[in-house]
């Protein structure tokens, strides 16, 4: 440990607790009461109030090998703003728990604090409360968030019909090729000499996809602002087959998925070779997009081709069909849910 870091056990629960919360300035109405009494206050008014959660475990779902404390931070609030986004609602207020053990400083905490705090400065969230622990297996954080809809604008995964149109926003396979990225350099570090640098250079977009992905607020948006109300919609954390598996069977529909329509950034290409791994493969199967996959009556796909960074991938079909890809030489290849998960 280096000299400048201090001890949690020096400020203690309380101690920290007030210096990692102190001046929160609140970006919400509904937001009453926040971090210092026994629970937070909240004043959502009329519409639906809509509540997610997420648990992350170290050695699980990250590896502070090679993930910034701060990208942490930010990364753990902006999942849970997609899942609400995903719900085509809005989030308003976050908590959030840790299980912290003893190798972490105040400084490594306050790290982390600040990239959670950039998440909400960003995406308007406030944070309102959390509870803190010790921990023996290392870091845990668990970050749970609420979010506000109008009740007739929910988005469930189980309202596509057949002929809807399959949309995804921006590109897929990025954040998993980052990971390999950041895993293979570490690997070489391991063995390499203490003043070895890896090499990102022409990568920087597959390893801002893995370290500081965005939730589609903006997609969100551009919809409401069209006037579509997407039939089905969820956001594509594991995979986009996993997901579309999700759609079909919560929707009780099949679907076509073209394989030259699956959206891939050139970085997420390049990787791919690099590794020998089949670029479509990775891009249906990678995880952590973030991206939005959703459903639209046919009705609407002039209005969507409005909208800059959305693809149309394919369409809706009867259950009968099962959920296929078409490859490039019109071959149907089942879906499977081999998605990145972390069991
Ligand atoms: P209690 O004993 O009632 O659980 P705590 O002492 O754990 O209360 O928490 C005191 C206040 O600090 C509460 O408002 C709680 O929401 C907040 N809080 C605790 N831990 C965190 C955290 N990690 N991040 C943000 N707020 C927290
Ligand atoms: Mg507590």
């Amino acid at each position: 440990m280096a000299n400048q870091e201090t001890e949690i056990s020096k400020l203690g629960e309380f101690g920290l607790i007030s210096h990692l919360t102190k001046d929160i300035k609140f970006n919400n109405s509904s937001t009453v009461v926040g971090v210092g009494d026994d629970a937070a206050v909240l004043d959502l008014k009329d519409g639906a109030t809509l509540v997610t959660t997420d648990l992350l475990l170290e050695g699980i779902h990250f590896d502070l090998r090679y993930v910034p404390l701060k990208h942490l931070g930010y990364k753990s609030a902006v999942v849970n703003f997609s899942d609400i986004y995903a719900m085509n609602g809005r989030p308003r207020q976050i908590t959030v728990s840790l299980g912290v053990s003893s190798r972490f400083t105040v400084e490594h905490i306050e790290e982390l604090y600040a990239g959670i705090r950039k998440a909400c400065e960003i995406y308007e969230v406030d944070l309102v409360g959390g509870d803190t622990s010790a921990s023996v297996t290392g870091l845990v954080i668990s970050i749970t968030c609420i979010g506000v809809a109008d009740k007739e604008k929910i988005v469930l995964r189980s309202g596509a019909k057949p002929t809807d149109l399959i949309c995804v926003s921006g590109d897929l396979g990025a954040a998993y090729m980052g990971l390999q990225l950041l895993e293979r350099e570490n690997q070489v570090a391991a063995k390499a000499a203490p003043d070895f640098q890896p090499d990102f250079a022409g990568k920087e977009y597959i390893l801002e996809r893995q370290l500081k992905p965005e939730a589609r607020k903006d997609i969100i948006e551009l919809l409401a602002a069209e006037g579509i109300i997407p039939t089905s919609m969820m956001d594509v954390s594991d995979g986009l087959s996993s997901e579309l598996l999700h759609i079909c069977k919560s929707s009780d529909v099949g679907c076509r998925v073209f394989e030259d329509r699956i959206p891939i950034d050139y970085q997420t290409a390049v990787m791919a070779e690099e590794l020998n791994m089949n670029v479509v493969m990775t891009a249906m199967n990678g995880g952590e997009d973030y991206e939005l996959l959703f459903t639209v009556p046919l009705a609407d796909k002039e209005k969507i081709e409005k909208i800059k960074g959305i693809s149309m991938i394919g369409y809706i079909t009867k259950p009968e069909l099962g959920a296929a890809m078409v490859t490039r030489d019109g071959a149907e290849i089942e879906l499977k849910a081999q998605g990145w998960n972390a069991f």
